[in-house]
């Protein structure tokens, strides 16, 4: 049984490697960004709801993601792993996922961290070309990043589910070490 959350900055990688692993163990990558760029795609009400803080790069109220990703963890592919993606962003997101995985029997998480320096997140989501990928707003996104979601790596590390892998290296590198680490 895998339970995963990965953690780092916009552009690290996570996306692509949460991806990669979710396939090779069978599991579901849930990702609240994806989800939340779905919604605002079909205008539904947490669409509507979440669209102007994705756009200027804010942080969506937690109520609004809370509420996703319990709805999301009850559906049936999830009773045998995940791995969450962009979710917690934030110690007050990380406290309820610790009541709520306590609540419905899903502990033994681990936390991968991939980090990567301001200059290369920067340079790579600049060419994604993503909405709410221009200079301003990825700049306000990696402030956010270090303010609030950083924390939680101090935060994983006490509860002794921090997981190192080193994101300094290529893709291929980074899908090995997890499979190796995880696989
Ligand atoms: P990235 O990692 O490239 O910043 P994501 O796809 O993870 O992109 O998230 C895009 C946007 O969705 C965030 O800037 C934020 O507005 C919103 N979002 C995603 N997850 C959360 C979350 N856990 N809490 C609050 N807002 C979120």
């Amino acid at each position: 049984m895998t339970r995963l959350i990965f953690l780092g900055p916009p552009g690290a990688g996570k996306g692509t490697q949460a991806q990669i692993l979710a396939e090779h163990l069978h599991i579901p990558h849930i990702s609240t960004g994806d989800i939340l760029r779905q919604a605002m795609k079909e205008q539904t009400p947490l669409g509507i709801k979440a669209q102007s803080y994705v756009d200027s790069g804010e942080l969506v109220p937690d109520q609004l993601v809370q509420d996703l990703v319990e709805e999301r963890l009850e559906q049936a592919d999830a009773k045998s792993g995940w791995i969450l993606d962009g979710f917690p962003r934030k110690v007050t997101q990380a406290a309820f996922l610790e009541e709520l995985l306590q609540k419905t029997g899903q502990g033994g998480e681990k936390v991968v961290n991939l980090d990567a320096a301001d200059d290369v997140v920067v340079a790579r989501l600049l060419s994604r070309g993503r909405k709410d990928d221009t200079e301003e707003v990825i700049r306000r996104r990696l402030e956010i990043y270090r303010n609030d979601t950083a924390p939680l790596i101090d935060y994983y590390s006490d509860r002794q589910k921090l997981l190192t892998i080193n994101g300094d290296q290529s893709q291929e590198e980074v899908t090995h070490e997890l499979k190796e680490t995880l696989g």
